[in-house]
This record gives structure tokens, sequence and C-alpha cells, in this order.
């Protein structure tokens, strides 16, 4: 690998140069007025992997923002790799907040700032340049590998789904790589084998077909703020153990040796406490904190609204209360047997004064990957090539929904190797990647290319 290694070095410059072009584009893909940005941006990634002569490269139209995809065939009776990466971005207000603009890539103590900088475009573009260090060092890839670069990732991925569904052909491979999660601690080599699914529901509340006076009406007319705080306070008990009945019955219980492993893992409760500001943590008893944040299914609401919160006092008897609230599921959950049960519980639990309405606004089902298929055990080894030391195995409480379709329509392994870091501001002020790890990625990605081709025991 060191012709690799030393192509990688010589042409640094350059690649943190190119990622600065790619994080200028505001690729906002929830906001309207920047779709002609979001195509930008889509149109120079094509230009560029252009560059890198693959065997086909385009841009496929969605509903939404296009779809870019490329392959480079390898030799004959090789592997196939997909990698996914997600070039859109979220919303960079509050623009204050920012040290400098968001669109105008900035270094600072090796790193690089701008929104996009980590999630995802520094992370996926270390697998653009790693094509580029292996092909333009070895002529051709060890394997074969196809590209696949979306632009709706933090709007949902409402077009990623159908899309695989219509070109199973098009991104049919052995394995999925993904660098979109992130490394333990900074220096620690880091593979991800499970992601936390997601149930989201809306409650809305109805005790009138309008506000009241509550002098006049209250007594007779039920308060739909309070059925609401009633029925959400019945969902869980004070640990935090969710009382919707059948909830628990699919949860897998962590094995010894997986609960061993995680205790191994560095870890401070009461770091973490301080740094969040809590006077204390939460959460079930029997479980640490990592098994409560990764392994352990949780309820919580994320906003309620209702009746008068302006200034001063109003006596109204609001008509409607409602919330916003969700679950975070574990293997072997499934979000629609999720909300069907939680669903029936709040009818069962509702007063006959109130008419109560539930919508499922998201869900995506809980991922568990086994650490022991080739093309993980192959990261394994580049990992600890790159970093000189073996990866630690971790699972992480956020949801990727693309990792559970992949699973489930292209039946093959996904690798979450990622290189951010928790503390680089993804989605806030001030998102930034460290550049010894765009680099390390870089090196990681075209030595996996390397040791998942050509199997344990390579000679590198
Ligand atoms: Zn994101």
């Amino acid at each position: 690998m060191s012709a690799i290694g030393s192509y990688i070095e010589q042409h640094r410059q350059r690649f943190v140069e190119e990622l600065a072009d790619l994080l200028r584009f505001p690729s906002i893909s929830t906001d309207p007025a920047h779709a002609s940005d979001v195509r930008r941006c889509a149109e120079w990634l094509l230009e560029h992997l252009s560059s890198l002569a693959p065997q086909r490269v385009e841009l496929f139209p969605t509903a939404g923002h296009p779809i870019v995809y490329a392959v480079w065939e390898g030799p004959a009776g090789t592997p196939t790799v997909l990698i996914y990466g997600h070039y859109d971005v979220q919303p960079a207000d509050p623009l204050e907040l920012w040290d400098s603009p968001p669109f105008e890539p900035t270094v600072r103590d090796g790193r690089i700032y701008a929104r996009g900088a980590t999630d995802n475009k520094g992370q996926f573009f270390a697998h653009v340049k790693a094509i580029e260090a292996v092909l333009r060092t070895h002529k051709q890839l060890p394997l074969t590998l196809k590209l696949l670069l979306e632009g709706e990732e933090e709007i949902g991925s409402p077009n990623l789904r159908p899309f695989i569904e219509q070109h199973r052909d098009l991104l049919a491979c052995d394995a999925v790589l993904i660098s979109d999660t992130a490394l333990y601690r900074d220096d620690l080599p880091t593979l991800c084998y499970g992601l936390r699914g997601l149930c989201y529901l809306e409650v809305t509340v109805r005790t009138a077909a309008t506000d009241l006076h509550s002098g006049v009406f209250g007594g007779v007319v039920d308060n739909p703020i309070l059925v609401l705080a009633h029925l959400l306070d019945r969902l869980r008990d004070g640990y935090g153990r969710v009382t919707v009945p059948g909830f628990y019955d699919c949860v897998a219980d962590p094995s010894a040796e997986e609960r061993q492993r995680l205790a191994e893992l560095p870890f401070d409760a009461e770091e973490l406490r301080r740094h969040i500001g809590a006077p204390l943590l939460f959460g079930e008893v029997g479980y640490s904190v990592l098994e409560r944040r990764w392994l352990r299914p949780t309820f919580d609401v994320h906003g309620i609204v209702g009746g008068f919160t302006g200034s001063g006092a109003k006596t109204v008897l609001p008509a409607t209360a409602s919330a916003k609230l969700s679950f975070r599921l574990v293997p072997y959950q499934r979000a629609d047997d999720i909300a069907a049960a939680v669903t029936a519980t709040l009818r069962a639990l509702s007063p006959p004064t109130a008419s109560v309405e539930i919508r499922l606004l998201h869900g995506a089902d809980p991922v568990l990957i086994s650490p022991d298929t080739p093309p993980m055990r192959a990261a394994a080894r580049a990992l600890e090539r790159v970093f000189g030391r073996p990866p630690v195995f971790v699972r992480e409480g956020g949801t990727i929904p693309v990792v559970g379709w992949f699973t489930e329509l292209l039946h093959v392994p996904v690798v979450l190797m990622g290189f951010g870091l928790e503390t680089e501001g993804a989605h806030a002020p001030n998102e930034h990647f460290h550049l010894k790890n765009f680099i390390r990625a870089t090196l990681t990605s075209a030595t996996f290319f390397h040791e998942y081709a050509h199997g344990e025991g390579a000679i590198s």
C-alpha cells in the first residue's frame, strides 16, 4: 500500500482544496430556494467522478433531487462494493453562531469548517479520493466499485427506497460501505454494528369544536392539555420503561459477551453528565449508560402545544392540544408493530370526553449487523493497518433508515465505518471535519478495497 500512501501524502493539499470546492455548494435539500444549488452540486460531482474514468457515470433524476451514480469495474471474479453517501446538507442557520461563513470553507487548527464537512461530504469524498489514489498508482481497482450519492438524506430519503427497488441490478453488490457514523473517540478506529430504529407519532386531542371561556364552560368540558399530559404520562414509568403492553416482546437481551465488550470501552458517566449539564442521569435500572443509549428502546416527547402561552393571563379553555413523540427501537422491534401497539394503548386510555387522533409521521426499523462478515473483517484489518490498533465495535443510538433498506432489498452486509466525531457539530453551527481523519479515511478506504478483494492474509 505504500505507493498509495505516498500518493495521498503528495496530493493531500489538492484533496483538501477539492473538498473545499464541494463544500462551497449550499446543497440544502429541505429548502426549495436551494434546489438549483443541490443540482449544481450533483453536476460538479458528476464531472469530478468523470475525471476518474469510471465505466459508467450518470445523474438519475428523482421526484426530488438527483442521485449520482458511478461504476468502476474491477478484475473478473472480484467482489463488488457499493459505497453510499449523501451530498445534501442541513440548513446552516442560525448563521450568527458560525465563526466563519458556512459555505466558505475555512481551515483552522487542522479542521475544515463548513456545513456538510463531516455530515457527509468530507466522509464520502474520502472514498472518492481513495478511488483516485488506487487508479493513479495501480491503473485498476482491485474490485468492482459502485458509488451511490443521494441528495435527500437530510429530508428522510423520500425517493431512495423506490430507487433501490427499481434498480436492484444496477446496485447489485456483495457489500455496502457507508461512512456516516462516528469514531468512538478520536484516534480510536471504530466499526458500528447496530443502529436504533424510530417510530415517530403525532397525537392530537380535541375536547370541543372551538376554544371556550373557562369560566362559562369550565367544569363541563374536559381539558385537552390535561388529557394529553395524562396520556403521555401513562406511556412510561418513572425510570423511562415503556408501559405499552407488548412493547418489550421482541427486544433482544444483550449477550453477556456484548455487555462485557461495552463495559470495556473507555467511558465516564460523570463526564457525560457534566457535559450535558444534567442534575442526574436518567434511565432504566439494571443497564449501563451505554446500554441505555444503544441497546435499549426509549420513549421521548419532542414538543407539545396547546392553549395560551403568550404573556399575561387568558382564561381560555382550549379546544385542542397536540404532541410529537417518538420511540427509539432496538432489534427485533418493528416500527409498524410499535405504532399499532402505541395507537391501541392511547385509544384504550382515552377518556370518552375527548377525541384522540394519532398519526405515524416516520418509521424505520432497527439494524443489527454481524461483526463477523468478510467485508466487516476486511474493514477491521484496514482500520488496524492505518490506525495501528484494532477497531472497537460499537452501536449507535441514532437511526439511518437507508441501512435497513440496503439490508432488506439487496440482502448484503453493510459496513458502517465512520470517521467523524460526535463533537464535530453535525446539524449545528461551526460544523467541521478533522483533516487528519479525512486523510486517514482516504487511506483506510483504499486499504479496505485491497483487503476485501484479496481476503485474509493478503500481502500489501
Ligand atoms: Zn445529517
